[in-house]
């Protein structure tokens, strides 16, 4: 059985005694049938990863003893920021597992023009703090240590025209384009990759992302689903600049 690693919220230094809820004890205990003795490794992204035995296992309280620091290599060193235009329910949560397997720092999900997913403020905050446990579990799966930051969605073109925290490599996924990722310079600073959901952008979206220093690129000759474009595109990057 793989080593079970836990995102955990709590500082982690050497000695120290970790207090976790009902949903762990349920995982460790019911799920994985861990019991006293057995050693997990909590992580977070600021202390990260350190091997830990469980204490007391109960139905709604277990507790963990840290013990030692592991060292961990699973963060990528290329930056890469996904803007990804929000997709329907399940779609968006596979770009933000897949880009998070593959090493994404930040996620910022857009509402487009063309998008069909519409969001109150009540909702669109219920949505991002689903996305950031759906990333924390694909940081628990995938070995890394630091979850991607997931930002409150909002309208691309707000984006566009606020202070954001721009690297030196901003592209645009644009069906039909010359240029490719391989003919693109490797980024020293951050990748950005903007993505379209389902019905693409729109002409005045394309433009603007032009006007704010997006240069396009494609894919290929296929119209990739939303979803799929996302992956392709961050597994390329990871390949031509990164660590795969
Ligand atoms: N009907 C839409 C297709 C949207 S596909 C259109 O024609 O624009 C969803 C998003 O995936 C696109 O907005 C784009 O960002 C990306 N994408 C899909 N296939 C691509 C390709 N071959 N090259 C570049 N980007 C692609």
């Amino acid at each position: 059985m793989s080593l079970t690693r836990l995102f955990v919220a709590d500082k982690l230094v050497q000695g120290s005694e970790l207090h976790l809820g009902e949903e762990r004890a349920h995982y460790l205990g019911r799920v994985l049938r861990l019991r006293s003795g057995d050693t997990v490794h909590p992580f977070n992204g600021d202390d990260g990863e350190w091997s830990a035995t469980i204490g007391h296992i109960g139905k709604s309280r277990v507790t963990l003893m840290v013990q030692d620091h592991v060292p961990n290599t699973a963060e990528s060193r290329l930056k890469i920021h996904l803007a990804q235009g929000i997709s329907r329910g399940e779609r968006m949560d596979f770009v933000v597992q897949k880009a998070t397997e593959l090493g994404v720092k930040r996620i910022s999900p857009m509402l487009t023009a063309h998008g069909v997913v519409k969001l109150d403020s009540k909702r669109a905050e219920k949505r991002r703090i689903h996305w950031q446990r759906v990333a924390e579990s694909a940081c628990e799966q995938s070995g890394r240590i630091r979850p991607p930051l997931i930002d409150a969605p909002l309208r691309l073109n707000d984006w566009f025209g606020s202070t954001r925290d721009r690297g030196d490599t901003d592209l645009i996924l644009r069906p039909g384009t010359e240029t490719s990722l391989a003919d693109i310079a490797t980024p020293q600073i951050k990748l950005c990759l903007l993505v379209g959901p389902e019905g693409g952008f729109s002409e005045q979206e394309v433009d603007d992302a032009g006007i704010a220093g997006f240069a396009p690129v494609s894919l290929g000759p296929r119209i990739l689903r939303t979803e799929t474009a996302a992956v392709a595109a961050l597994a390329i990057a990871q390949s031509l600049w990164g660590d795969i």
